[in-house]
């Protein structure tokens, strides 16, 4: 906590398995995004790991909130935005590729747009 070399990094809540912030729920090699949460501003790997751990109900980034940084690359400890992150498929800052099957739970951190689908 105190160690200036971790200083800029955020904690990571949850049941955390490694540094690259993989969780007991989703820990495949491309599982290295840890998300912030509107509810709480608290880093979490997973809905999952925020459910359990929280104690309260996760709340989504409204649309409006786009702009925010609420992802975290567990692989180089970037923080990128909502709008960074839904529109890449690897970390812009250190090449690591995402899992893009978490496209498919999107909508449990951030308002979608019906529009948006392409
Ligand atoms: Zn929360
Ligand atoms: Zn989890
Ligand atoms: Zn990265």
């Amino acid at each position: 906590m105190t160690d200036p070399q971790y200083r800029q990094r955020p904690r990571v809540r949850g049941a955390v398995v490694d540094e690259m912030t993989r969780c007991v729920h989703y820990r495949s090699p491309v599982d290295i995004v840890a998300i912030r949460f509107a509810c709480c501003g608290e880093y979490y790997p997973c809905h999952l790991c925020h459910e359990e751990a929280a104690g309260h109900p996760a709340r989504v980034w409204a649309l409006g909130s786009r702009a925010e940084k609420a992802v975290l690359c567990g692989a180089c400890g970037v923080e990128l935005t909502i709008t960074d992150y839904l529109g890449t498929i690897a970390c812009p800052q250190c090449g690591a590729p995402f899992n893009e099957r978490c496209a498919l739970h999107a909508h449990l951190y951030f308002e979608t747009d019906p529009q948006e689908r392409s």
